[in-house]
């Protein structure tokens, strides 16, 4: 097959790992950073260009878009589902992952469990809005942030007075959610390839920390998932329309509940902590799977 892979740098880790397992499995592959595609809409005969080439005859492609050129990223993914190529995760899915707010409502919806949640607009309402997740300690998130920035921990009622008054302040959008202060500083990553986990690890926070992003000094180890979890993991991600998703969840008094799901998931930490060549099991899916013109929304959305 003739494999694209969407990186800004074909020098991450995830991204070499995926190169390596497509060219290991008798592939052609091709990274190209998204940000210097152009392409050509309004014709008969839709195009992407790169460098000067035209990518032509693309069977798959792995989109690696990262949170800053979403806008841009998801309209290259598109132009290429348009073209007929089949997409490891939909430009319509990877939207929808990165909008923290839809995620949750589309989560909720389904069922899935979630942390309690509240998000309002008007200034009035502070009081009613910790209320609504229990009180304090509580969480508040600002919408666009990653990788645990943005995400601060209110332990007072005073603490988080002000800091929601703060961020309306700036005109921030925000989400305040309930302190799963059972997590005790740790999450768990599922990775998800269509409808199951092949992969998971335990985060813990470092010490005075409660976010075990990896990227914030959490470490990672080995964790057995109970069958709930691996079915509100693969769940969730198939509500979202992902076939690969990182799906973070923590462990709560009331069951396993669901942070986010992420559609360009990280390999080194997942790969590292457990040992398994999970971009072979993602080159494998795509082998399994890709057929001309494969998605559910055919470059609509
Ligand atoms: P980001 O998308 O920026 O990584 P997350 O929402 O995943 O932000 O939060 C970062 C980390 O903070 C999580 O991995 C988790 O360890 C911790 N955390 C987030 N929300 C909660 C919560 N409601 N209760 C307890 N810990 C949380």
């Amino acid at each position: 097959m003739r494999i694209v892979i969407l990186s800004r740098n074909r020098r991450l880790y995830s991204t070499q790992r995926l190169a390596e397992a497509c060219e290991q499995r008798g592939h052609e592959v091709r990274v190209v950073d998204t940000t210097k595609c152009y392409m050509d809409i309004a014709s008969h005969r839709p195009s992407v260009h790169y460098r000067g080439d035209k990518l032509e005859g693309v069977d798959a492609v792995i989109p690696r878009i990262g949170a800053s050129i979403t806008f841009y990223g998801a309209a290259i993914l598109r132009q290429f589902e348009v073209m007929g190529a089949y997409p490891l995760n939909e430009s319509v899915a990877i939207t929808r992952s990165r909008d923290k707010l839809r995620s949750l409502q589309i989560l909720a919806r389904a069922g899935i469990g979630l942390p309690l949640t509240g998000f309002a607009h008007s200034v009035d309402d502070t009081q009613a809005l910790i209320k609504l997740v229990g009180g304090a300690p509580l969480v508040v998130k600002l919408l666009e942030g990653t990788q645990g920035k943005g995400v601060v921990l209110a332990e007072t009622h005073q603490a988080a007075e002000s800091l929601i008054d703060a961020f309306r302040e700036l005109h921030a959008n925000f989400l305040v959610q309930e302190f799963i202060k059972e997590a005790g500083g740790t999450d768990i990553r599922c990775l998800v390839i269509g409808d199951k986990v092949v992969a998971s690890m335990q985060r813990q926070a470092r010490e005075g920390e409660f976010r075990s992003n990896l990227h914030r000094g959490g470490t990672a180890k080995l964790v057995k998932l109970t069958p709930e979890e691996r079915s509100t993991a693969v769940r969730a991600a198939r509500k979202m329309g992902l076939n690969v998703a990182g799906v973070d969840l923590l462990r709560s008094n009331h069951g396993p509940v669901v942070m986010e799901v992420n559609s360009s998931p990280g390999l080194e930490g997942i790969e590292k902590a457990t040992g398994k060549d999970v971009a072979g099991q993602i080159i494998a899916f795509i082998e399994k799977e890709a057929r001309p013109h494969r998605t559910k929304t055919r470059g609509k959305g």
